[in-house]
């Protein structure tokens, strides 16, 4: 605290990101990063990028991300225009908050925006941030996203907007296409924004629902299925209103939030198809073995179509299972609140090594 703060600083209660510690020889799986490297034409973009000298980093980056953007919107059938590049998907999402999810209604009273009760913990941050009114809609008995019941909320509350990432987070659980299309077109008047940050392992995108939908953002990040989580790079989709939009706050905020060498190795990663297929099909296929493995120590798993698994013994408490881990070298992320979730774990899927060794750790543990 001090009184140098500015009013909005003491009300701020920041995110906190999953630890990332200092230790070696520790198996982790704690934040979602993917177990493999990323394609190694990331780094010979870096490095050509880069040259001899390093001279080019001399100069500025291209504020508008041309090339890059360019290859995204290759990838998914959309245009330049469609697509919006951002300093991790964080980033975007952030300006998203203030370009399209911040509205008021006629009398200058808040339109809330809608999420769910049990999601990524990045959202009410950003209300907190903008002043957003956030309004939580329950998940189900059974942890899955209603679309029901975001509608019928969303009528109730004149929301101002609706956002959730699909698959959920710390969840796991995703929801089909033909669901979102239901939401978006039950409310004409709400921007939607898909967070998919999981969605290459195992989700239905929802990409190819821009062409017919004003309303919608679909958001992606390369840290996970890219294994870029250290280079920072994220981008959004939607019809070039929505892009336009998160154009307008970047460029009231920072011109050129990607660097040269982000620019190029994201490039590169998007362009090879193949390592992306080869990686993602290797998590996706050890996912399905921890979902049994875990099973059959008795665990209640989610099921997962995300690189992560949220699972729960009815027999431990989550905040003691973790701990039992922690000593035991393994790292994996515990959430107390709310309470519906405060016995699971939510378990980043890493390599069959890595997974065998948390299997053979919570054999012992229960
Ligand atoms: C990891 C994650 C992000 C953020 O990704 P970055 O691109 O690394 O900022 C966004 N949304 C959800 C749901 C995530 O899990």
């Amino acid at each position: 605290m001090s009184r140098f703060w500015s009013p909005l600083v003491h009300q701020l209660s920041p995110y906190v990101p999953g630890e990332q510690p200092k230790l070696p020889h520790l198996v982790k799986l704690n934040t979602n990063e993917n177990p493999y490297p990323p394609s190694p034409a990331v780094q010979a973009a870096i490095q050509a990028e880069l040259g001899a000298d390093a001279a080019r980093l001399r100069l500025y980056p291209d504020p508008s991300a041309s090339a890059l953007r360019a290859s995204i919107a290759a990838a998914h059938g959309l245009t330049p225009e469609q697509v919006f590049v951002g300093n991790g998907s964080d980033e975007v999402l952030a300006h998203a908050f203030m370009a399209l999810l911040n509205h008021r209604d006629a009398q200058g009273a808040p339109r809330p925006l809608l999420y769910p009760d049990i999601t990524y913990s990045f959202y009410p941050t950003y209300c907190r941030l903008y002043g957003i009114t956030p309004l939580t809609v329950p998940l189900d008995e059974r942890f899955q996203i209603r679309v029901d019941d975001l509608i019928a909320a969303a009528r109730a509350s004149n929301a101002g907007g609706v956002i959730f990432p699909n698959p959920n987070a710390p969840t796991g659980c995703g929801i089909a296409r033909s669901e979102i299309e239901r939401l978006l077109t039950a409310l004409p008047d709400c921007v939607v924004v898909v967070d998919e940050a999981y969605v290459d392992f195992g989700a239905e995108s929802a990409l190819p629902l821009i062409a017919a939908h004003p309303n919608l953002l679909v958001v992606h990040t390369l840290s996970k299925s890219r294994s870029l989580a250290g280079l920072r790079v994220g981008f959004a989709a939607g019809q070039a209103e929505l892009v336009e939009a998160l154009v307008r706050v970047k460029d009231s905020f920072n011109s050129y939030p990607l660097d040269r060498l982000a620019l190029v190795g994201a490039q590169a990663a998007i362009e090879d198809v193949a390592w992306f297929e080869q990686t993602r099909g290797a998590v996706i296929r050890s996912r399905e073995l921890l979902v049994t493995e875990l099973a059959a120590l008795g665990f209640e798993v989610l099921p997962s179509q995300a690189n992560f698994v949220f699972a729960r013994h009815p027999a431990h408490a989550g905040a003691a299972l973790q701990q039992a881990l922690r000593e035991r070298a393994i790292i994996v992320r515990h959430f107390t609140r709310p309470e519906r979730i405060a016995n699971h774990l939510r378990i980043t899927v890493g390599t069959p090594a890595e997974c065998a060794a948390l299997v053979e750790a919570l054999r012992q543990i229960v």
